[in-house]
């Protein structure tokens, strides 16, 4: 019988920050992947010259505020060094049609609002009010961290945050008077949580942006695999485990309902405490379904999956200078509004693509480039009844009619420079992640079930005993700093429970 102290299933971010931090305090912890490399969407890949980054458009390594967690900190912390390198723009915003723009958004708090007043002349202060708005959100975060949820000591101290706690980023925006096109550049960014500002919660999306803002966004020299790699390197220094090809198929539960195990290629271990890294959806239908409390069946069934994308990986035959591409990420859209953009999301209503060479100009070999497209899908967009003999040509006429668009809206010949094309959908991150849907993003962050409610709550959800969970589908949301951060919570709640012995 293989006994251990933890047991951490998935090796993505989570799973992997999780499993380092347990070893590293002396826990005997084993963490199970179902796949032969670490990092989940925190990857990569080759084909012929190129080596494609999977997922990471940026990082966003640091905190607002010095109390809270980030992913220096917990690095630092985990002795992980990563070099990373940071950008010089934030984005540009292309938006066509008659009310549209083109804009260039500077990283830096300075460099920002000077760049939305050089966009939207005389919207500087305004747009100040609202980033500032991050002092308090910060302040009443260290305050909950610290003391707990205290609604009359909170509206005293930091009414800001519970005026604005259930409103959209919308609504906020409007509120301090932000001008309508300096609202959709601010907004942009929707695009890499889902729901379009006047859905998306204000403190979820301020937290974001402030964080961008303030921190130019960062990439590591070798993709992310690199930041996985490192973890892993620590985990096993640390005298952690970790067993690849190890698909864990049942999660185990003594007779009062604690979990103690877990199954992998037909092996039982068992362990006192176990970390999922995999969405509870997935642990539920792995578990045996009478030890399942009702409340966490019905929480998990109310909750939305959030986004997944279609993603195109082309390397290209000539340089990035070659081609006339000077920027690294390019949001592009058809309307200003971004309601508008994301109900045409699968048509042009608003994609990105990333230039890596421009943060890395070595990242491809010489007198190459690579782009990276990523255009937003919800649940149910990607069309169900598709037979697989047509599944090549549907996604094949995605890739070409956003390629052909990308190269009108810029001015640049694309089609004739690809050597390498990589087209992902939600079917291949459905298979690579086994997420529902192929979401990358775990459950959709809506008003009622937003990062705050999540966290405050987090304590009192999916109460069973010895299990815990970590990852994008956990209380911070979605991302590689949230994803990073709860693997870090969870491990210490852990540890804690371990040394009082429970
Ligand atoms: C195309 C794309 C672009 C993105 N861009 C950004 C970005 O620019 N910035 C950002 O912050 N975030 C970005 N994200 C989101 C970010 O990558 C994720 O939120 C984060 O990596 C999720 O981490 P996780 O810990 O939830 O693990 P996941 O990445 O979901 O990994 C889970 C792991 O569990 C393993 N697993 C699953 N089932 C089992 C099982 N039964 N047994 C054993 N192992 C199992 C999987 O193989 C995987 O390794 C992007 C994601 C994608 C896909």
């Amino acid at each position: 019988m293989k006994t251990y102290d933890v047991i951490v299933v998935g090796a993505g971010n989570g799973g992997l920050v999780a499993a380092t931090s347990t070893a590293k305090e002396g826990f005997r912890t084993l963490l199970l992947e179902k796949h032969n490399l670490p990092g989940g969407c925190a990857t990569s890949f080759v084909r012929g010259r190129f080596e494609f980054e999977a997922a990471l458009h940026e990082l966003c390594n640091r905190a607002t505020s010095p109390k809270q967690e980030s992913i220096d900190k917990i690095f630092k912390r985990l002795g992980v060094d990563v070099p990373l390198v940071y950008e010089t723009a934030l984005f540009r915003a292309i938006v066509k049609g008659e009310n549209g723009y083109d804009v260039v958004m500077r990283p830096g708090y300075d460099g920002f609002l000077d760049s939305i007043e050089a966009a939207v002349p005389g919207c500087r202060d305004k747009v100040k009010a609202f980033i500032d708005l991050i002092g308090v959100l910060d302040g009443a975060q260290d305050y909950i961290d610290e003391k707990g949820i205290n609604p009359l000591a909170l509206y005293n101290q930091y009414g800001d945050f519970m005026r604005i706690a259930a409103h959209s980023t919308k609504d906020v925006m409007e509120a301090f008077g932000i001008p309508e096109k300096a609202q959709s550049i601010l907004g942009t960014y929707w695009g890499y949580l889902g729901p379009p500002i006047d859905d998306l919660n204000a403190l979820h999306y301020i937290s974001l942006l402030a964080a961008f803002a303030n921190t130019p966004p960062a990439m590591p020299y070798h993709r992310s695999h690199e930041l996985s790699l490192a973890l892993v390197k620590a985990l096993q220094g640390y005298g952690g485990e970790i067993q690849y090809n190890s698909e864990v198929t049942q999660f185990l539960y003594d007779e009062k309902g604690a979990a103690i195990g877990v199954i992998a290629n037909g092996d039982a271990y068992y362990a006192k405490k176990i970390i999922s890294n995999i969405i509870p959806h997935n642990v539920f239908n792995r578990s045996d379904e009478k030890v399942i409390p009702t409340a966490a069946k019905k929480l998990a069934n109310a909750r939305k999956f959030g986004m997944t994308f279609v993603t195109l990986y082309l390397g290209l035959d000539c340089s990035m200078e070659d081609l006339g591409i000077n920027d690294y990420s390019v949001f592009i859209s058809s309307d200003p509004d971004s309601r508008v953009q994301f109900n045409q999301r699968n048509n042009f209503g608003m994609y990105v693509v990333n230039c890596l060479n421009k943060a890395l100009p070595d990242s491809s070999p010489e007198g190459t480039c690579t782009l990276f497209f990523t255009i937003p899908y919800m649940p149910g967009d990607f069309p169900e009844n598709l037979a697989p003999q047509d599944y090549k040509k549907f996604k094949n006429e995605i890739a070409e009619k956003y390629i052909r668009d990308y190269e009108q809206t810029m001015g640049v010949c694309v089609m004739d420079h690809i050597e390498e094309i990589v087209i992902a959908t939600p079917v291949t991150f459905a298979r690579y992640l086994g997420t529902p849907e192929g979401a990358i993003y775990g459950y959709a962050s809506e008003t009622w079930d937003n990062v705050v409610s999540r966290s405050a709550l987090k304590d009192l959800e999916n109460k069973i005993p010895n299990l815990f969970f970590c990852g994008g589908h956990a209380a911070r949301g979605d991302g590689y700093p949230s994803a990073y951060i709860t693997g870090a919570m969870t491990a210490n709640d852990v540890i804690k429970e371990l040394r009082r012995g429970k």
